[in-house]
């Protein structure tokens, strides 16, 4: 299934004269079944496959992908990609190390394509294996790299630890729409236990691309574009979670009662969050959890 998600929502929209940042606020549903390919801008493409997104790139050189995210993915979104072009994979990006994204590139890694990630992902790929993780063939290790296929750049920026400590956003030099894996997921909540973030240097790189000069973004779960708002939205979640938090373990207030206080106090501002009913007080025991320990 593939569909021009700017152009057909930009003539829904201009109908009921909705701006886009209204209906993205009511949070379109997320599919969690399938999978579907969305055009972006020229060449440049997002592949959903059930819960999960990645970019790809296609050039008159060949084809730039990112996260292969299991083997079934990858063998559909090889299929989608010879629909689009008979021309090679010849890169593949990971955006972090984490295995729901970067399993399964061995189909790509057969037809002759190189890995790249940041440096530090190595060592996690070393450290624990997974046979269905191929390693990355190049990797950087300054805030920024440049990837250039044909007529296209894939310009790839390092922000410093927040998700894992190995996190590239990666933005096509010719369409300003950054591909952000895990730092803010449209509409959704984070993960109950906010597994491997550092709290304060998420917030720190969500204000760092708050900075940035782009108007959506593709993430890596959830909708094919989600207004940049999306992410101011998820910084101050995490601030208001971080500033309660805090407060009640300030005031001496039992560990046991935190997390109920917290989620009535964030309640008020977040509850439309998909899950927030349902994922808030473990957040709170996470973020508990990095106030004793720092991480
Ligand atoms: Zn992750």
């Amino acid at each position: 299934m593939r569909t021009e998600f700017p152009l057909r929502l930009a003539v829904l929209l201009s109908f009921f004269a909705i701006p886009l940042a209204a209906v993205a606020q009511t949070a379109l549903p997320a599919p969690v079944e399938g999978h579907d390919v969305t055009e972006i801008g020229p060449g440049y493409y997002t592949f959903r496959h059930k819960g999960l997104r990645n970019i790809f790139l296609v050039t008159k050189a060949g084809v730039i992908v990112t996260d292969p995210i299991e083997p079934e993915a990858a063998r559909v979104l090889r299929e989608e990609i010879r629909k689009i072009t008979p021309l090679p994979v010849k890169y593949v990006v990971y955006s972090h190390q984490h295995w729901d994204h970067v399993r399964g590139g061995r189909i790509f890694k057969e037809e002759g394509a190189k890995f790249v990630s940041h440096a530090n992902c190595v060592a996690h790929f070393k450290d624990l294996p997974e046979p269905e993780i191929v390693m990355p063939d190049e990797t950087f290790t300054g805030e920024r790299h440049e990837l250039r296929l044909g007529e296209r750049t894939l310009k790839l920026r390092y922000l410093g630890p927040n998700h894992g400590d190995c996190l590239i956003v990666m933005t096509p030099d010719h369409v300003n729409v950054p591909f952000i894996v895990d730092l803010g997921t449209a509409g959704g909540m984070p993960l109950p236990y906010i597994a491997d973030y550092s709290l304060h240097n998420w917030v720190r790189s969500l204000r760092e691309l708050e900075s940035w000069d782009f108007e959506s973004y593709v993430g890596g779960h959830g909708i094919a574009i989600a207004p940049k708002n999306r992410l101011t939205e998820r910084r101050e979640y995490v601030e208001g979670l971080m500033q309660e938090t805090r407060r009640e373990l300030d005031a001496g207030t039992p560990l046991d009662r935190i997390p109920d206080i917290v989620a009535a106090r964030l309640q008020t501002k977040f509850a439309h969050l998909r899950g927030f009913n349902a994922i808030v007080r473990d957040n709170v025991r996470r973020t508990i959890t990095y106030y004793g320990m720092g991480w």
